[in-house]
């Protein structure tokens, strides 16, 4: 057993992207087992899902935005959605992860579950069916064993070692989609169609636990930074934190800078003044609120469609914010303390087919 607990971080349904501090929830072993072990009859399919893992929620954190459509289903506008208290919400999304608890492996085709409760056999998970277990397709034909299969850590891995990390994790579980490692995925909690309870099946073990640092650092980080830029940071090595990017700075040193307006706006020269009538170079504006994600806007409507982050970052490469970046110092691996500690780490290799 460890005493160690869960961070979990649940959504009302797939469409919902905000992460509410209500939405938090830190469980133990034992907790977590009672809460997955009973699955919900539903006739909507979208149900509540989860995220193993924790969420930045301060002020540095991506805001959550709505798309705004116009005439013709036109994308408009995208803007922060805000609560009653007219704040921005933290979003769903694999910038504001912080830790991953564990592997949430989701099964759709390709492996037998009597198979795969064997081979996890002696490591400690729990596991249940989803959805569509078993159930049939419009033809008739049954669907399968669907089933999904959290697997936690024996302590919290910090999302940058999760992204150097789950390629091993493909490799371990090879009948496993890619796609389950990705950040801020969501994954739905125990439940079934009405009257397909029998169907329905849950099972834990409680054996070895998965200590991340076991597997492989395989991939590169999701944002490469071009060892031209590291060398000239100003502000320190470490840790880049992108939401700390300073635009106002940046415009500057571009050359693009004009004036502070009001608060936070400043009046500054669109990256693509070029495609404006007459190359007018007013219009535009920079919203850089210390603490948030900058919005920039251009009101000429040559750039109804232009992306300031997607210029820049075909301009000069993708480590462009770096230098206008703060940064923190990288976490000690060292001073995190394994809950199975000099034991052989899990291998499906050693486990047999019976
Ligand atoms: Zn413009």
């Amino acid at each position: 057993m460890t005493d160690r607990t869960f961070r979990f971080q649940f959504f009302q349904d797939r469409h919902d992207n905000i992460v509410r501090d209500e939405g938090a929830y830190c469980f133990t072993w034992a907790e977590l087992i009672e809460l997955f072990g009973k699955h919900q009859p539903t006739v909507n399919k979208d149900t509540a899902l989860f995220i193993a893992g924790s969420f930045d929620t301060g002020s540095t954190a991506i805001p959550a935005t709505r798309k705004h459509y116009g005439a013709g289903g036109k994308l408009v506008a995208e803007a922060p959605i805000l609560d009653a208290g007219m704040r921005r919400q933290a979003g769903r999304l694999a910038a504001n992860v912080r830790t991953v608890e564990g592997v949430v492996l989701d099964s759709d085709q390709g492996w037998c579950l009597a198979d795969a409760k064997v081979e996890l056999q002696g490591l400690t998970h729990l596991g249940y069916t989803s959805y569509s277990h078993q159930q049939q397709d419009e033809s008739g034909q049954s669907k399968g064993d669907r089933f999904r299969v959290f697997i936690p850590f024996s302590t919290p891995c910090p999302v940058d070692e999760w992204v150097l990390r789950r390629q091993a994790v493909t490799e371990l579980f090879p009948k496993i989609d890619h796609s389950t490692t990705a950040l801020a995925r969501g994954f739905y909690i125990p439940s079934c169609p009405p009257g397909s309870e029998a169907l329905a099946d849950v099972w834990s073990d409680t054996g070895d636990w998965l200590d991340w640092r076991d597997l492989d650092r395989r991939s590169e980080p999701a944002i490469v930074v071009p060892v031209d830029l590291k060398r000239l940071t100003p502000k320190g090595t470490g840790k880049v934190v992108w939401e700390s990017f300073d635009a106002v700075t940046f415009m500057r040193d571009r050359g693009l800078y004009i004036r502070q307006s009001s608060g936070f706006k400043h009046d500054v020269v669109c990256p693509n003044h070029a495609g404006h009538s007459g190359q007018v170079t007013a219009g535009s504006v920079l919203y850089a609120e210390p603490g948030h994600w900058p919005t920039f806007y251009c009101s000429h409507s040559h750039c109804a469609d232009f992306n300031f982050w997607e210029h820049f970052k075909a301009l000069l490469g993708p480590g462009w914010m770096a230098d206008y970046c703060l940064r923190e110092p990288e976490i000690d691996i060292a001073t995190l303390v394994p809950a199975n500690a000099g034991r052989q780490p899990f291998s499906l290799s050693n486990k047999k087919h019976v």
